[in-house]
Formats: C-alpha cells, sequence, structure tokens
C-alpha cells in the first residue's frame, strides 16, 4: 500500500492523514523488539512551569528581577518578562518570619539597549505585607528609576549618551521619548555645573575664540593644555566678556591666553587678566602670508587674460607649498612659471622668507629677523602684502609672544568646529544645551580617553608594531554592538 492509493477525501471519518499517518503509510514495526535491554529510558519531563524558570537564563542579571522566559525580539526591541522576588526580610523592620506576598502589579520598563534593539521590561512587581511591623506596601526594588519608568542604568546610559549625541537619536535607540531624554540630561547637567569649577578650572593657558551658536557670536573658552572646554560665554561684545572673564574665579591663574585677531576680544582679555601674555594664533598670519601670494596671482593671471588669451597659470596649491616639500616635478613646473613671470617669483620668495621667520628663538630674535625681512620687501608687491604689513604693524607685539609662550588656537578652533557639530545635529537646540554639552561632553571624552589609558592591555597594544604590509581594512561594526558583545550589562555603566 502506497500514499497513491489513498485518496483522504474518500475515506474523512477513518484516516485522519495529519494525525498519525504512519499507521497507514507504512507497515507497523515495533523497534522496541530490537533495542538492546542496557538503554536507559530518557525520564518523562517535568511539568512545563518548572522547566521554564529552573533553565531561564538571567537575561537581565538585575538584583531582585528573575526572568520568566525568553526574551522577545522584534524588530526594533526586545521584550523581556520578568517578575519580582520577595524578600526574605522586612525590608521595613527587619523581621524575618512573619512576611508575605500581597499580590503583584504590572508595570513596564525600559532597559539599557542591546546592540540596535531597545529593551523593554514587563515586570511582575510585588507587594509584602509583613505582621511583625503592620506595614503593606510595594516591594522596594533599588535598579529602577521610579519616576522615569526605567532601569537605573538606562538612565546612567542616556546620561552619557545624551552628552555625545543629538536627543532624537539616543531617543530613538534607547525607545525613551526625546522629552524624558531631554529632561534627564537637563538634571544630569545641573549636577554637573556644580562641579563644573573643580573639573574645569582656570587653566594657566586659556584658548579663546569666538563661535555662532542661534546666529549670534559667543566666546569659547578651553584649556588646549588638557584639551578641555571651559566655558561659554553667551556674548563676544569686548565690555560684557570682559565682566564675564572678570567674574570667574581662579582667574589669576591664567599666564597666557591665546587669540585671533580680533580687537573686541583682545581689549577684554587686557581688561581681565592684565598680566597674562595674549598670543597670537600664528596660522591666522601665516594665512595671510599665503593670501598675498594669491592676490599676486590673480593679479597676473587677470593680465594674461587680457593680453596673451588662454596662458595657464601657476596652481594655487603649489604657491602654497614650501620648498622642501615640493616634488622635483613641481619644482620644474614651477620655475617654468616663475620664468614667464618673475613678479610671482619675488611673491613667492617673499611668502618663504616670512614662513622662515618662525624658526627664530626667542621673540627678540623674531623681531629682529622680521625688520630684516619688512626692510627686503619689494615695493611693487605692496598692493599684495599691504594687509599682512598692517596686521603685522597693529599686532606684531602679540604674534611676536608666540616665540616666548608657543600656543596656537588649534585646540580652541576644533572645539569651535566641535559645536558646530553639535548645532547642526540638535537642529534647534539652545545655546545652553550647546555649551552644556561642549564643556560635559569634552570632559567626559577626556576623562573616558584617560580611563582607557588605565585599562589592562592599553599600554601593550600600543607599544606592538604594526606588520609591514598594506593596512587592513576596518569592518564597519556598529561600536554599540561591540560593547554590548564585550561587557556584561552590568558592567556597561559609565565611570561618569
Ligand atoms: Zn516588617
Amino acid at each position: 500500500m502506497t500514499s497513491k492509493d489513498i485518496d483522504p477525501h474518500d475515506t474523512p471519518e477513518v484516516f485522519d492523514v495529519y494525525e498519525e499517518p504512519s499507521k497507514f503509510l507504512a507497515p507497523v514495526i515495533d523497534y522496541s523488539i530490537s533495542a538492546s535491554d542496557d538503554i536507559t529510558i530518557t525520564p518523562p519531563p517535568e511539568p512545563e512551569e518548572e522547566i521554564a524558570v529552573g533553565r531561564q537564563v538571567d537575561y537581565l542579571n538585575l538584583p531582585g528581577l528573575r526572568t520568566l522566559s525568553d526574551p522577545i525580539k522584534g524588530k526594533t526591541r526586545i521584550l523581556v518578562r520578568v517578575e519580582q522576588l520577595l524578600p526574605k526580610i522586612c525590608p521595613e523592620c527587619g523581621s524575618t518570619d512573619q512576611l508575605k506576598g500581597n499580590g503583584t502589579r504590572r508595570q513596564f520598563l525600559l532597559d539599557e539597549p542591546r546592540g540596535t534593539l531597545s529593551v523593554r521590561i514587563d515586570l511582575r512587581r510585588r507587594s509584602f505585607s509583613c505582621k511583625a511591623c503592620g506595614t503593606s506596601k510595594l516591594v522596594p526594588l533599588d535598579c529602577i528609576a521610579e519616576n522615569r519608568r526605567m532601569t537605573l542604568r538606562l538612565e546612567l546610559y542616556i546620561q552619557r549618551k545624551s552628552l555625545l549625541r543629538p536627543f532624537r537619536e539616543v531617543a530613538q535607540e534607547t525607545g525613551v521619548s526625546p522629552k524624558t531624554v531631554h529632561a534627564i540630561f537637563r538634571d544630569h547637567v545641573k549636577a554637573l555645573e556644580r562641579v563644573r569649577e573643580k573639573k574645569c578650572p582656570m587653566p594657566r593657558v586659556l584658548g579663546l575664540d569666538g563661535v555662532y551658536i542661534k546666529s549670534k557670536e559667543r566666546a569659547v573658552l578651553t584649556d588646549p593644555e588638557r584639551g578641555l572646554v571651559i566655558n561659554l560665554v553667551p556674548t563676544v561684545q569686548a565690555e560684557l566678556l570682559g565682566k564675564a572673564l572678570e567674574s570667574m574665579p581662579g582667574r589669576e591663574r591664567v599666564k597666557v591666553v591665546t587669540i585671533d585677531m580680533s580687537r573686541g576680544l583682545r581689549s577684554a582679555v587686557s581688561h581681565a587678566f592684565p598680566r597674562a601674555a595674549i598670543v597670537i594664533d600664528r596660522y591666522h598670519i601665516q594665512r595671510m602670508a599665503n593670501e598675498s601670494v594669491d592676490r599676486v596671482r590673480h593679479r597676473l593671471r587677470q593680465e594674461i587674460k587680457r593680453t596673451r588669451g588662454g596662458v595657464q597659470m601657476c596652481h594655487r596649491k603649489l604657491l602654497r607649498k614650501h620648498r622642501g616639500q615640493l616634488t622635483l616635478d613641481e619644482q620644474m613646473q614651477m620655475e617654468r612659471y616663475f620664468l614667464l613671470f618673475p613678479e610671482l617669483k619675488l611673491a613667492y620668495e617673499t611668502k618663504e622668507s616670512f614662513f622662515a621667520l618662525w624658526s627664530a628663538k626667542g621673540s627678540v630674535a623674531a623681531k629682529i629677523r622680521y625688520e630684516e625681512w619688512r626692510a627686503a620687501c619689494p615695493p611693487q608687491l605692496d598692493f599684495a602684502f599691504k594687509y599682512l604689513h598692517t596686521a603685522m604693524e597693529n599686532w606684531g607685539e602679540y604674534i611676536f609672544n608666540y616665540f616666548d609662550h608657543p600656543y596656537t588656537n588649534a585646540f580652541t578652533e576644533a572645539s569651535n568646529r566641535r559645536i558646530k557639530d553639535i548645532q547642526r545635529e540638535g537642529r534647534g537646540s539652545s545655546f545652553e544645551t550647546a555649551r552644556f554639552k561642549a564643556i560635559f561632553g569634552t570632559l567626559m571624552r577626556q576623562e573616558l580617553k584617560e580611563a582607557r589609558e588605565q585599562e589592562p592591555g592599553y599600554a601593550k597594544r600600543r607599544g606592538t608594531p604594526r606588520a609591514k604590509g598594506p593596512k587592513p581594512k576596518s569592518v564597519e561594526v556598529s561600536t554599540n554592538t561591540v560593547r554590548a558583545h564585550r561587557l556584561p550589562v552590568g558592567l556597561q555603566l559609565a565611570l561618569f
């Protein structure tokens, strides 16, 4: 008899192919006869409830909670069913024998995300009643932030992440609303603000620069030596900024202030830090020398356009390079242009000798060399170099300060870029939010960096030279996923 002979529609009453097909499709063989006697028969399974509890992996690893079943994975989040354990000792009076469960209540909480999925906890919260002291209430649970409906570690996670990432993004990642993220951020920075002066004291070298936040220029104060943003002042208006700087505690520590060529900043700084040396960022003045060469090049180009038609001109980038940076090919290329345009050669040489000033040792030597350079400047190039000359006349004192205090505004400007990023990412965030993110985000990054350097294996990994050959391609992995895999949940907490 084969399956072809059977038409289930013909015999609906006597034949259910889905229930017991073997009875009808194959001859019945009793296999137990050939089995040897020493095979142990597996015991019948225990009741289902007990298996689930006994073998259930503790998914959350939170004290006082027990996972009831395997987590249910959705597309954006994981749902975990847990119950609270009844304590053996009364949390109120400490008696051990007269405690009783007093029903449960269902609560939904959010927990730290795993990888790209947020985690929702379906909790059976327990009540207890104690005859010894007469208390009857919910069993306290230390691991949750009661007023926020989330675990304490999620709150910490949001505190930390919201300093670095836009609120919107943190909300999406954790399943919390952006409003709640903002509220957690606000409470957290309020607490941090109290320790700001201790954690970011006025430095010895202060970096000062302007940055636009909410279409108004603000002042950024940095500590370039420690790599920190100290503070943001809502205005760069000289008088107000001067007052704000004057009121900052610890200002007597400041010995050097780096700024760019802005009169407002200079007058505010000399008002608030009369004894500090003001240093003009050298890149600003060096850039002016490059721009002077550009002007000569531009004029020559206009000229050939008028008189000779389409003759090529030396590329601007080539003229930016120093002698030592040019390849042989580039040198030859440049010499060709210099033969055609002697004025261009002159401008290039003038720029190069201006850059050479920076090899001087000390401000006195630099000043002498500058005077020599100034005297040798060809007057026919004044149309292009006049801005540089004016800047040197107006700011010379502070530019030469660099030779005694070799600090630049590079870190401050990098911080400015970071602040602009914060502005772009967190569309419409206020000045205060940007200020806190800049100060405490940078501080946290720095503290994490220091902590990372303390971790075991850090120095060893750094010291190992990389094998020769092509650099291995980095694999795109979400840092979040990596972090989640590496650390047990409880250890993901920040140091911050
Ligand atoms: Zn009690």
